[in-house]
């Protein structure tokens, strides 16, 4: 083991020949003595394994911290050791990338059915603060690969499909390409050990010829790229199993009929000449139309780069040619891990191409370190900055957008789920309905029958469904209350003008309830519930009789019902005042106005109160009728302001001045640089001689404007109090 360790350091000299090693050979010291007697499937010591895994960081060049993570990645999973010890022992940078590696470990093995590898991988990318981490956790996935024949064939066949599904894609998606394959062949070989057995055998029968092919095809560009003073390093490669798999299920064709199994790759010094072997490539040999791909012009997402052309030979061999400089060719092996030197910016209007913005910064960032080594420190990186990742107990991602809440989640299930929601668990611990979800959090609703959505819900959901079905709810139980107060109206009314409903058929009540353009009785109810219409009026259709009809236009001047106590007695009520200025939460179409006794404006907490057939009453809430409303619950209603800004609302105030000279001047020119509009203006001397009293109507806009208006007035010297009226 000291051996390996050894080797390690060797090799990290190599590339970082200043670095002080003594923190390395402390993650190694401390690493072996936690996971000492630890003894992994193969029967290998354990130690062996994150020793591998940081020689697996170290062939990707990585810095320290990288390294002694990778030493240190499994101790706070797999042995005594805290976090908080990590820490101490190590600093933040080591413990925060440990402690990522343990948080992605976690997530292996959730259960595969329940996943959506694409939101997985993106889950996983998300969690990851510091690059290094996914580095870290690649190197691991990287080595428990390299070993997994030791293990049973379930869990084997577990983390081979997880490989695939997750891991290569994120190399991939880093531009790892050397990573990537490499974890998708040792995958595919667990995963269909037949068909890898079979593409295997089928490169092999050929390899003879095969190899043979190359180099005569290797001599001849190399003479004719020489030719052409292109310089040039070629090489020639039999494909990787994997892909060669992949080929064989999107062509759906067998192996015999593989041709191409060969691959020849161009590396030279320019972008230019690139296309000038292409030239070359296509001089000699017949390109096959539509396998001309220019990655150099177009990069991938990923960055890479690359000309990839096929083409037949006068035999019939076809084989593909990938041209490309050698930085090209160090990005397209090691992507993000490279040390890069990418030259220009390019733009492109796909949303994963800004996503991967990041990774242009890093390169520009790069170019300004002196220490190329020095390159993935304290690199932070937010790879989807307007999602969150959530996801259930059971392991199902759930995708929501960045401060979502427990609600968002709980809908995001199943709208009952939402509906009966009664609280959430976030990673194990019991939080309020509204905080906001992070990412990775394992989020547990907890649900209880019969439970309904509350509206204060409304005020913090993020997402546009779980907003919906709250309100469909809440709507679908307004009107059930609605129904029921216009029956109890009905009832009340009826009994007062002396008119037996009994004697009213059902008929009758679907005759009327047509009349009022509705198809269900029910619907005439909640009309009159929500205060549309008066009962009276109804009750003039369904018993013609007995109930004289009103005027169409007259508004009803119904006395104050006698059980509803202090309803307001809006002699003047205009209508249509408080429409679009107010909206009831939740509900369209219903009449609103400003109650007079309080005259609320924009601003004042409001609350609104369902009257007997005028549409709702909208008080302030400091009303002194509001206290002897609000026994009556189930006609309390809520209601806001709505949003347009336009209207203006006429407010009364008393101004309680010293009685001195020029004050009306003073406070009309306070008005007036307060831009309000004065309506009207009246000043009084009081008895007590030297006090006045000024009272005034004036337009403000809301009651923020108010406010100011007042503080402005209070601070005329002289001005003793301001008092707004509410009548
Ligand atoms: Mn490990």
């Amino acid at each position: 083991m000291e051996q390996l360790y050894r080797e390690l350091e060797a090799s990290v000299r190599e590339y970082r020949p200043k670095d002080d090693l003594t923190a390395l050979e402390k993650a190694y010291r401390f690493a072996s003595k936690y996971h000492e007697g630890q003894v992994r499937n193969s029967g290998e010591t354990y130690m062996a394994h994150p020793v591998m895994v940081a020689h697996i960081l170290a062939s990707m060049r990585m810095d320290l911290v990288a390294m002694q993570t990778g030493l240190l990645h499994d101790v706070v999973e797999d042995t005594s050791v805290t976090s908080e010890q990590v820490r101490k022992e190590f600093g933040d940078e080591v413990a925060r990338c440990v402690d990522g590696v343990t948080k992605l470990t976690k997530l292996d093995g959730i259960s595969a059915e329940d996943r959506h590898a694409e939101s997985f991988r993106k889950m996983l990318l998300a969690m990851v603060e510091d690059i290094r981490v996914i580095m870290v956790k690649l190197a691991d996935r990287m080595h428990n690969m390299r070993t997994l024949g030791y293990l049973s064939p379930e869990r084997r066949e577990r983390i081979a499909r997880e490989t695939i599904e997750i891991y290569a894609p994120i190399a991939h998606r880093l531009g790892m390409g050397k990573v990537r394959g490499e974890l998708e062949d040792l995958a595919f070989q667990h995963l269909e050990p037949d068909s890898y057995q079979e593409i295997l055998e089928a490169i092999e029968s050929h390899r003879a010829a095969n190899e043979e092919f190359l180099i005569e095809i290797r001599q001849q560009v190399e003479a004719d790229l020489r030719r052409e003073h292109i310089p040039a390093r070629i090489e020639g490669r039999v494909k990787r199993p994997y892909s060669v798999f992949q080929k064989l299920k999107r062509q759906k064709i067998s192996i015999d009929q593989v041709y191409d199994l060969m691959a020849l790759r161009i590396i030279t010094d320019s972008v230019k000449n690139c296309y000038a072997a292409l030239g070359v490539i296509h001089n000699k040999w017949r390109p096959i139309p539509g396998r001309i791909k220019d990655f150099i012009a177009i990069p991938r997402p990923n960055l890479y780069q690359s000309l990839h052309t096929s083409v037949v030979t006068p035999h019939g061999h076809t084989f593909e040619v990938q041209i490309r400089t050698e930085e090209m060719h160090r990005i397209a092996e090691e992507g993000i891990a490279a040390h890069w030197k990418y030259k220009e910016g390019r733009r492109g209007p796909a949303a994963d191409d800004q996503r991967i913005a990041w990774l242009r910064h890093l390169v520009e960032w790069q170019r300004e370190v002196q220490d190329p080594g020095e390159f993935m420190s304290n690199l932070k990186v937010d790879l989807y900055p307007e999602e969150a990742y959530t996801f259930t107990p059971r392991g199902k991602v759930i995708v929501l957008p960045r401060d979502a809440t427990p609600i968002d989640f709980a809908y995001a299930i199943h709208s009952d789920v939402g509906n009966t929601c009664v609280g959430a668990k976030v990673n194990g611990r019991i939080v309020p309905l509204r905080s906001s979800l992070r990412n990775g959090d394992i989020v547990e609703i907890m649900t209880q029958p019969g439970h309904e959505p509350s509206k204060d819900w409304l005020a913090y959901v993020k997402t546009t469904r779980a907003r919906n079905k709250i309100r469909h709810v809440i709507n679908a139980s307004e009107r059930i209350k609605a129904i029921d107060i216009g029956q109890k109206y009905l009832d009340k009314e009826s009994r007062r003008l002396g008119v037996q409903l009994g004697r009213v058929t059902k008929a009758d009540f679907e005759r009327v309830s047509s009349e009022y353009g509705y198809s269900k009785i029910e619907d005439l109810y909640a009309a009159l519930g929500y205060g549309k219409y008066s009962a009276r009026q109804v009750l003039a259709k369904l018993a013609p009789g007995q109930v004289g009809e009103e005027q169409p236009e007259a508004r009803p001047a119904l006395p104050p019902d006698g059980a509803s106590g202090g309803a307001p007695q809006q002699g003047a009520v205009q209508r249509g005042e408080g429409e679009g200025v107010i909206k009831v939460r939740g509900i369209d179409d219903l009449m609103v106005y400003r109650a007079k006794c309080c005259n609320p404006i924009r601003g004042d907490a409001i609350v609104g109160y369902v009257t007997r057939g005028k549409g709702v009453a909208v008080h302030s809430k400091m009303c002194p009728n509001v206290q002897s409303l609000m026994y009556d619950v189930e006609r309390k209603i809520e209601v806001e302001w709505a949003r347009s800004a336009e209207d203006t609302f006429q407010v009364r105030l008393i101004v309680h001045t010293d009685d001195r000279p020029g004050m009306l001047n003073h406070l009309t020119s306070v008005l007036y640089a307060e831009n309000t509009n004065i309506r009207n203006l009246e000043a009084k001397t009081e008895l007590d001689h030297d006090r006045a009293m000024v009272e005034m109507t004036v337009d403000v806009r809301d009651k923020k404007q108010l406010e100011k208006l007042v503080a402005a007035m209070r601070r005329i010297s002289g001005v003793r109090d301001v008092e707004r009226l509410f009548k």
